[in-house]
């Protein structure tokens, strides 16, 4: 019987802690990508590091996004009695999974509102299965759940008043310590560059860093 031939070929990628180029196997690097990885590491200590320095990226690493753009996106860390996501945040604090999810994709939370899942899945943290539950029903609410079914578009028209989201302004501290103007940076995300100033230098946003 003749064996299927087993892909053995390899792509150089960058290593996201250490910068280092690093081999990979192209089909872990597919199945990864289709899981949802964007972060890839050059060996298990760069990714204890890579993931201790970046709790974005370690809450992703946690999530499997096999099912695509619009299925559940399940959390395969630890769970709590209800199937809920448990997760570790920045300064100690603890989060559902799907709440974290959500205040990545939609900013800060009002305390007293609970995040909801439209797929009666606990374990899912996709930001298009999740919505606010206001108590209301109203047109408000309608349009606001239409609004929470989307990525946050990029932001790079020039609108002073923008305000950043979680998602972005990780992405700009990234950005600005791998040495982009503050001032492009700022023109692209509509905020000011003393803003970006302040993200580089962890000023602000705390809340996403230990
Ligand atoms: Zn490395
Ligand atoms: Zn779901």
């Amino acid at each position: 019987m003749k064996r299927m031939p087993r892909e053995k070929k390899s792509m150089s990628l960058v290593c996201a802690y250490c910068n280092c180029d690093f081999l990979i196997r192209e089909y872990v690097y597919r199945k990864r990508v289709k899981q949802g990885n964007k972060n890839f590491y050059c060996c298990t200590t760069c990714r204890v590091n890579g993931l201790r320095t970046d709790p974005v990226a370690r809450f992703w690493s946690k999530v499997d996004k096999t099912a695509g753009d619009d299925g559940c996106w399940l959390w395969t860390a630890g769970k709590d009695r209800d199937g809920y996501g448990e997760f570790s945040g920045p300064n100690g604090s603890d989060w559902s999974a799907h709440r974290y999810s959500y205040f990545l994709h939609n900013g800060e939370i009002d305390k007293n509102l609970m995040v909801c899942h439209s797929c009666d899945n606990p374990s899912c943290v996709n930001p298009k299965h999740l919505s606010l539950n206001t108590g209301l029903y109203n047109q408000g609410d309608m349009s606001r759940k239409g609004r929470h079914g989307t990525r946050p578009a990029k932001p790079g028209h020039s609108n002073a008043k923008s305000k950043l989201l979680p998602e972005q302004a990780m992405e700009i501290y990234k950005r600005a310590n791998g040495g982009e103007s503050a001032s492009k940076l700022a023109r692209e995300y509509g905020v000011a560059h003393q803003t970006i100033g302040a993200i580089r230098d962890k000023k602000i946003w705390k809340v996403l860093w230990e």
